[in-house]
């Protein structure tokens, strides 16, 4: 991993929570981010960090001495956070984050939200570092229409889009999507901690996620629009119907995808665009890019999600059984890990392409 000189100062709103969590596991040795600053409710400020998580951490990895002991703070206490650090990842739920993710781009603090809040907002690029690093120009024309000076805001999609963008991007640069249709099967830990009541989950399939479907269908055609004036505007070329389901494995969205193009590829030009998809520039040389954003295998029963979520420190997107479709055209598996890839992982690699443009 490449390492700079001066670590850059991290702070973490929603530290104590499932994807917060991840990232200080996920930034435990860092070599250009260090968490200097953490933010949770009501409940846990005031306490030290190593207190707030007593009993409730969920990382396999022990909670780092120099983490432990950093205060926790309110979410309110802007002048502490612009103190403490020089950007921040937001946890936050959505309803907090609405309130609070602006204040912090106003106030000169430039954010990384994992929140839905803004992910629907115009000028707020959406960000999958190897997909559409390119709408990392909006965050000029963003502050120009808010008369922010050094703040801004990006966000990362939905957890469960990020098991199969890469590889529909991938396609719909030389075959144009028309129609996709896709069912995940998304991991518990994707609803927080506690998230779903075992009583519930366990033995069993729940057919709702509530508001996901609507964000499956409108934010792939966020991503892979393009900045036009003074907004982002979707790419409506093609239509996406999703079926999303809560399952039983604890982490790791997999989804069952089937779609058609204007021409309809083969199975070899399907499976080069895959293996040629660059991802971000290797000479940028982020330390949290995947060697293969997207990783194509043979075996005829994976991706799984136990066996395959970790791949590639859980940042790539794993593909398998491409096949033909009798409906559509053709039809494949994705599977990403939901807390690493589809959270604080997608959140700190966009972090690191920020970082590599100066922009943090
Ligand atoms: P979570 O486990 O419920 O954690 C919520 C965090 O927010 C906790 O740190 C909590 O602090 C804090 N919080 C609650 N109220 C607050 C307030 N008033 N002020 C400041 N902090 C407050 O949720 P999560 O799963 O980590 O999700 C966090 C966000 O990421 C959500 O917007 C979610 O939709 C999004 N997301 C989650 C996933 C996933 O796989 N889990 C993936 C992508 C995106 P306390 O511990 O003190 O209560």
């Amino acid at each position: 991993m490449k390492s700079i000189q001066k670590k850059t100062r991290v702070g973490i709103l929603g530290a104590t929570g499932m994807v917060g969590q991840q990232y200080i596991n996920l930034l435990v040795g860092h070599p250009w981010f260090q968490v200097t600053h953490v933010v949770a409710s009501s409940n846990s400020a005031g306490k030290s960090y190593g207190e707030a998580v007593e009993g409730r951490w969920h990382m396999k990895n022990a909670l780092p001495e120099t983490i432990k002991k950093l205060m926790v703070y309110t979410v309110d206490d802007l002048a502490s956070v612009k103190k403490n650090c020089d950007f921040v990842f937001s946890a936050l739920d959505s309803d907090i984050a609405k309130i609070w993710e602006e204040k912090y781009a106003e106030a000169g603090i430039p954010v990384v939200s994992n929140a839905s809040t803004h992910r629907t907002t115009s000028d707020v690029p959406m960000i999958i570092p190897e997909v559409n690093p390119e709408h990392l120009d909006m965050i000029k024309i963003q502050q120009k229409n808010r008369g922010w000076s050094k703040g801004f805001i990006v966000v990362k999609p939905n957890c469960s889009i990020q098991s199969y963008i890469a590889p529909l991007a991938a396609l719909h640069k030389k075959f144009t999507l028309k129609s996709v249709i896709v069912t995940t099967m998304q991991a518990i830990s994707g609803a927080g901690h506690p998230g779903v009541a075992s009583l519930d989950i366990l033995e069993n399939v729940i057919p709702l996620i509530k508001g996901e479907e609507e964000k499956s269908e409108l934010e792939p055609r966020k991503i892979l629009g393009s900045v036009k004036g003074n907004a982002i505007v979707s790419d409506t070329s093609f239509t996406i119907s999703a079926h999303c389901n809560r399952v039983p494995t604890i982490d790791g969205h997999l989804a069952c995808v089937s779609f058609s193009c204007e021409k309809k590829p083969s199975e070899k030009e399907i499976l080069n665009a895959w293996k040629n998809f660059k991802g971000v520039p290797q000479e940028l040389d982020l330390p949290f890019a995947p060697i293969q954003a997207i990783t194509y295998t043979d075996e005829a029963n994976r991706p799984q999600p136990r066996l395959d979520r970790d791949n590639d420190k859980g940042m790539t997107v794993s593909v398998g059984r491409l096949r033909e479709d009798p409906v559509l055209q053709w039809k494949f598996v994705g599977l990403s890990h939901n807390t690493i890839r589809g959270a604080a992982g997608g959140g700190i690699l966009i972090a690191e392409l920020l970082k590599a443009k100066g922009s943090v």
